[in-house]
């Protein structure tokens, strides 16, 4: 069981709430345990956790992080840190590679990130070299890392949707 993590830096409060609202409820939805935040923003805590409170699992949420800190403790516990990045090298290069680690921090930028991230990540992988999102990227990376990331339950749920080839149907426990 591989063990995921997320590490969003660069939040705006005043710009990000929505697209750093979506890094980590896909991170949450796609299998990573928790998301460390790089700013603070007390709404993005509490909005995130207010979704895990109803929609299961124990996935954290954490902000004001130092991140370089954060990464080198990871480091420091056996994790391997990939930096998503358009310029990167691409996902389907070295995924096969990176799967050889049960620790990944999964890093995501907002506004253009600090170049030594470029240095401290052990991988810069792009998910093709194109210019688009932290949401798409995370998503795709998680769902190529993660066997699991399509088929998650979240236990101690007040809220689970009952699949429906036409409508829409939710189990309130
Ligand atoms: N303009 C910023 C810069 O050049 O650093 C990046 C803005 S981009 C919308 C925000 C984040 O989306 C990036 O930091 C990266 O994590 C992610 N991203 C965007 N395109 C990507 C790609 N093709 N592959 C992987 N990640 C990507």
């Amino acid at each position: 069981m591989v063990y995921f993590a997320v590490l969003r830096l660069g939040h705006r409060p005043e710009r990000d709430q929505r697209v750093t609202t979506h890094v980590g409820l896909t991170a949450r939805a796609l299998g990573a345990a928790g998301m460390y935040l790089a700013s603070a923003d007390k709404y993005i805590v509490e909005g995130i956790q207010d979704v895990v409170d109803r929609w299961g699992g124990d996935f954290f949420i954490k902000d004001q992080i130092k991140w370089r800190t954060c990464i080198n403790r990871w480091k420091e516990s056996g994790g391997i840190v990939l930096h998503l990045t358009m310029y990167g090298i691409p996902l389907q290069d070295i995924e096969e590679l990176i799967k050889k680690s049960d620790r990944i921090l999964i890093v995501v930028g907002a506004e253009k990130v600090p170049g030594e991230l470029f240095g401290l990540a052990d991988y810069n992988v792009a998910v093709t070299n194109q210019p688009h999102s932290e949401v798409a990227g995370l998503a795709v990376v998680l769902d190529h890392l993660n066997p699991t990331a399509l088929v998650r339950e979240f236990p101690d749920a007040k809220l689970k949707v009952i699949p429906q080839e036409h409508g829409k149907r939710t189990d309130t426990g």
